[in-house]
């Protein structure tokens, strides 16, 4: 009986180191791997000295003001190695975001008949920093985009514009900051000098390496249609081309995205006095290769009256100055 008891005694000893073997076998295996083929990411979490060696990124100031964010070994960089050697590492680094942003929706109901307020805008949109600017947190984004709108007296249609595009981008994970060039006066509007304008004022506020022109009463119907640049210049309302023509003259093209997500949705609205079609539109469009050398940025003319920052926002007011009067037909 017990040379019974014995032998099954024996038996269970034998299975526990059979089973400790077994395990520790595995264990060996898994870092095995992980040193040897640095594939398998998430092993290397456990050590979080090993984590940040592998998911580092370094910001290179370039002497022209422009700077670089370089994802690296941190074996390439011997100062900033010798630094994490002094740190326990606590903070893990941002990886850049996704290409594709995981949180869109696609298709939006878009809607102008529910009563908006500025302060409900602010309210739904707390992460907003002030003057209109956002980043996220969870990522870093490979662009800093400016989105440049040319305004006057839209109140109205800035607080829907602003309700539905500041979610959006949010989703889309986008670095951006929104900016309204405001039309001082009641002279002639006039969108394309505005736009101008725009890129020029928002340089100074800050480095942006990307310009989306919106307007005000357009909004995309589809998330997908994602607020940053591409390669070539893109156009964003797919179907509301008035200015794509400069860009085609300068070897650029324009480049669309898919017809089903590149719809919007405007704002139905009165043709608004001092913004009358200019009679002149289509000749100035025939001679814009001879003229484009002088006209735009090369020759703006323009004061600045004000720039204001608010909490969805920046504005900044010009003056435009009067355009030249235009000639009688006939
Ligand atoms: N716009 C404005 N105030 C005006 C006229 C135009 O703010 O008095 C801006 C606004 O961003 C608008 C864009 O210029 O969305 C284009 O003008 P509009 O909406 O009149 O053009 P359309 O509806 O013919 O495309
Ligand atoms: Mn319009």
């Amino acid at each position: 009986m017990s040379r019974l008891m014995l032998g099954k005694t024996l038996e269970r000893i034998c299975k526990a180191v059979l089973l400790l073997c077994l395990v520790h076998f595995l264990i060996m295996t898994i870092f095995y791997l992980d040193i040897y083929t640095q594939r398998f990411d998430i092993f290397s979490r456990f050590n979080t000295r090993n984590f940040s060696k592998m998911h580092q990124y370094f910001n290179i100031s370039k002497p022209n003001g422009t700077s670089l964010t370089f994802l690296g070994n941190e074996d390439h960089f011997v100062s900033s190695r010798k630094l994490d050697h002094n740190l326990t590492v606590t903070k893990k680094p941002l990886p850049m975001c996704p290409d594709v942003p995981p949180g869109l929706v696609g298709r939006l109901l878009i809607e102008f008949n529910s009563l908006m307020t500025m302060e409900k805008v602010q309210r739904e949109n707390p992460d907003v920093r002030m003057g209109g600017k956002y980043k996220p947190s969870d990522c870093i984004a490979k662009q800093r985009v400016a989105i440049i709108i040319p305004f006057r007296h839209r109140e109205h249609h800035l607080k829907f514009w602003l309700h539905y595009l500041h979610p959006i981008l949010r989703r889309q994970k986008i670095n951006y900051g929104i900016y309204i060039i405001n039309q001082h006066g009641e002279g002639m509007f006039n969108r394309a000098k505005l736009l101008n304008i725009g890129y020029m004022e928002v340089l100074k506020d800050e480095e942006y390496d990307c310009f989306v022109f919106s307007d005000v009463d357009l909004i995309p119907m589809d998330d997908r249609n994602l607020y940053h640049c591409y390669d070539q210049p893109r156009h964003f309302a797919i179907a509301m081309d008035k200015f794509g023509f400069r860009i085609t003259l300068k070897g650029m093209k324009v480049s669309r995205p898919d017809s089903k997500i590149g719809k919007y949705r405007m704002i139905k609205h009165e043709r608004d006095k001092h913004n009358e079609p200019n009679p002149q539109r289509f000749t100035k469009i025939q001679n814009t290769k001879v003229t484009m050398k002088q006209d735009g940025i090369n020759s703006l003319k323009y004061k600045l009256v004000n720039v204001a920052k608010y909490p969805m926002y920046t504005n900044i007011t010009v003056d435009i100055g009067t355009p030249p009067p235009r000639p009688s037909r006939g």
